[in-house]
């Protein structure tokens, strides 16, 4: 199934996608048993929110052999966590703010977990019973305050930090998916999730031993090697095989 989440009326629905089209979904997508309701529409005729609103993200830092090996540094032992705010989530097409003296910020194309339902110390072959489907990520990082704070909170957690989506896809193996980011329509990072240190599956399990994760809880399982810098007015894209295409503009104005 390929999810979404919209806006129509001033009321928000999420929606299951076929094609170009869309049929509303009554109640919520974290329901098994979710109804359909009224007619199909065209899907871009509505304007998408990001798919789902988490509780947190939790995220992991350096979690492909091909990024530990660009930064020169050892693979990890065990996952590196930290966590981004929802109050950061932005959708498909809505603008990433670049904010006001920062000297760097860059993107990390990252495959987003959505988690399914309440989830606590699970085993990793428990792990798939308790995620919802997959999403693209783009942890929006501001690098120089990232290497100045020592930790990650403000580098990560600016207003817009987070965009995700446009769906999330149910029912797809994670591992082995390409993975990829085109700044400006060039591409910067090319790699397969086949490359993660800790699979999705072990990362649903060891946050789940840290935290209770909740229903639309999202894991950012790290990103590949070539990460690098934006500027206004560039156009970035996360594009992972079978899920989609995930793209926001960056923009030094923080209007509207
Ligand atoms: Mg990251």
């Amino acid at each position: 199934m390929v999810l979404a989440r919209f806006k129509q009326n001033n009321t928000l629905h999420y929606g299951l996608v076929e094609g170009d089209r869309i049929r509303t979904i009554e109640g919520d997508i974290f329901d098994p048993e979710f109804v359909l309701a009224g007619q199909d529409q065209n899907l871009n005729q509505l304007e998408l929110l990001a798919p789902c609103i988490p509780s947190k993200i939790i995220a992991v830092g350096l979690n492909y052999t091909d990024h530990a090996r660009e930064l020169g540094m050892a693979l990890p032992k065990e996952p590196l966590v930290f966590m981004k705010p929802p109050s950061a989530v932005i959708g498909h097409r809505e603008r990433i703010v670049y904010p006001e003296g920062i000297g760097r910020l860059d993107y990390e194309a990252e495959l987003g977990i959505v988690i399914k339902k309440p989830a606590k110390d699970i085993d990793p072959g428990q792990a798939a019973d308790y995620i919802l489907g997959y999403t693209c990520l783009n942890d929006v990082t501001a690098r120089d305050l990232q290497k100045r704070d020592g930790q990650w909170t403000r580098a990560k957690s600016f207003d817009t930090f987070c965009p995700t989506g446009p769906f999330i896809v149910t029912g797809i193996e994670p591992e082995g998916l390409m993975i990829q980011l085109f700044l400006n329509k060039e591409i910067k990072q090319s790699s397969s999730t086949k490359n993660m240190i800790f699979s999705p599956r072990y990362l649903v399990s060891f946050v789940s031993r840290i935290c209770t994760l909740f229903p639309g809880d999202i894991i950012a399982t790290g990103t590949p090697s070539g990460v690098g810098p934006m500027d206004d007015g560039d156009e970035v894209e996360v594009r992972i095989e079978s899920i989609g295409s995930l793209i926001n503009t960056v923009s030094r104005r923080n209007i509207g």
